[in-house]
């Protein structure tokens, strides 16, 4: 696999008599071999074999069996089941029905593993042809937990653990979007409810968590939102359901003494029409200006970078990393041609232009030395580092953060509430992330770590210099207290 979630069991699942993508192919036949079916109503079977998508296990699984059921007006119902006895279904649905939270242990090469999941069947024609039935993620029930095995105490919290590799099973046509919904709804319930029961009943300081939902829908949505009111109803929906999390964790703290900060570290925004057909291939670019050179590897049919002949090549979002003899085993440019090849990686990304708009997308280039106006240094960092205009293609990554485009904007979130913070106001100033943990380390009389580089947000507080008034006023108290003591003093003999 390329890229992926790795998620602990298995990513979700569709079972289908449509051909889809990734999807498992089931053939309905007549049932045989079923013990305790009731004698008055027809039936179907179909048998599945659970094999794990994007995981770190195999499926040892043996196969499960379904049961299409006809109450006398068409086949209505589905079962599912792990052995052929009509008295032990895991779960009965209508179509369109979702199943409980099924509790179950699942065979894989590394063991019994305890997972918890949702089926939903998705179709069901009368005639029991068609048939698909999705299974949300195994979701692993431990192994995750820091301190370790803290997740056993979330066992029974409501929504479900799901990773998230349901953003994209709209795409494969396995679910509609009102179902990427409420998967949305699970997810965000559960991290809610996580969240509630730490702040609840573990002794704590600092509390923060993440919730990765709008950068999971844009990535695949963003270009649908104006196109299609269904996914423009579930933009709003996900805000929702987020909202709805939040508010269920601000019960759970006292909200007239807590600080609280809500940060996004970047937006998105949707790609320019013409764009989305050439996208933007960094490689391709490079290689058209000789910097990489390539060949078809025989046993993949693929092509693959000779890196005896290759001097550059672009990696992760928004780097180009030169192929260093001193660096890599692979290397073949010398100390003193680097700062020649990173100025001809920069004239290879601004001489390119875009075949379908005429548009140059490279919105700046720099050599490493110089990427510290942008706050980049150190080893990770690309040789050459750039960054694009906001209509180009994809959703955020490489996009100029200052960057806005039709009805997105690549510029974060920072809302701030909490003793001395302002009301009501809107900050001019720029936010950079690196802010936030000087902020709170000011905030709340906390030492700043090592390697912090942000400023703190004075234009938040209410009072600018309410420190420095804490300050003089103790200093007023000690002087104060000082003298009382020298007073108390001379009131008797201290020899
Ligand atoms: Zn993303």
């Amino acid at each position: 696999m390329e890229w992926g979630i790795k998620v602990d069991i298995s990513a979700d699942l569709c079972f289908t008599t449509e051909e889809l993508p990734q999807s498992y192919l089931i053939k309905i036949k007549n049932i045989e071999g079923w013990k305790n079916l009731p004698e008055e109503k027809e039936f179907k079977e179909a048998e599945i074999k659970i094999e794990f998508r994007w995981s770190d296990y195999i499926s040892k699984e043996k196969p499960w069996y379904i049961l299409l059921i006809n109450s006398g007006n068409g086949y209505d119902k589905v079962g599912i089941y792990r052995e052929k006895d009509g008295e032990k279904p895991i779960t009965i649905l209508k179509k369109g029905e979702w199943s409980e939270k099924i509790y179950t242990e699942i065979d894989t090469d590394k063991g019994r593993k305890r997972v918890v999941f949702k089926i939903k069947v998705v179709e069901l024609s009368p005639d029991g042809e068609n048939l698909k039935i999705y299974f949300t993620p195994l979701c692993s029930l431990s192994g995750f937990g820091f301190p370790s095995g803290i997740e056993k105490e979330f066992e029974n919290f409501n929504g479900l653990p799901v990773p998230c590799s349901f953003y994209t099973s709209n795409r494969l046509g396995w679910i509609d979007i009102e179902t990427v919904s409420e998967l949305i709804d699970l997810q965000n319930e559960y991290l809610g409810e996580c969240a509630k029961y730490l702040l609840k009943n573990k002794e704590w300081d600092l509390f923060f968590m993440h919730a990765h939902c709008p950068d999971h829908f844009y990535h695949p949505f963003i270009n649908e939102i104006e196109k299609d009111k269904k996914v423009e109803e579930a933009e709003k929906k996900f805000y929702i359901s987020l909202d709805n999390m939040l508010g269920e964790i601000l019960k759970s703290i006292d909200e007239e003494k807590t600080l609280i900060i809500i940060t996004s570290d970047h937006g998105a925004v949707p790609t320019q029409e013409e764009y989305r057909e050439t996208g933007f291939d960094i490689n391709k670019i490079l290689e058209e200006k000789g910097l990489i050179v390539t060949e078809i590897d025989e046993s993949t049919g693929k092509k693959k970078i000779i890196w005896e002949k290759t001097k550059a090549v672009g990696k992760l979002s928004c780097y180009v990393y030169i192929n260093l003899k001193s660096k890599y085993s692979h290397g073949i440019v010398e100390d003193r041609e680097y700062e020649e090849i990173q100025n001809q990686i920069i004239n290879a990304l601004y001489d390119y232009t875009d075949p379908k708009t005429g548009k140059k997308p490279v919105a700046f280039a720099l050599k490493k030395q110089d990427a510290r106006i942008i706050g980049l240094y150190g080893d990770r960092v690309g040789d050459v580092v750039y960054g694009l205009y906001p209509e180009t293609p994809g959703e955020h990554g490489r996009q100029i953060t200052t960057g806005e485009y039709g009805i997105g904007s690549m510029k974060g979130l920072f809302i701030a509430k909490g003793p001395n913070i302002k009301r009501g106001a809107i900050i001019e100033r720029t936010i950079w992330l690196t802010d936030i943990v000087p902020t709170i380390c000011y905030l709340l009389d906390l030492p700043v770590p090592k390697d912090c580089e942000g400023a703190v947000l004075y234009q938040i507080f209410q009072d600018p210099d309410f420190k420095l008034k804490e300050f003089e006023n103790l200093k007023k108290n000690y002087e104060r207290v000082k003298k009382a003591i020298e007073a108390e003093k001379h009131l008797t003999h201290n020899y």
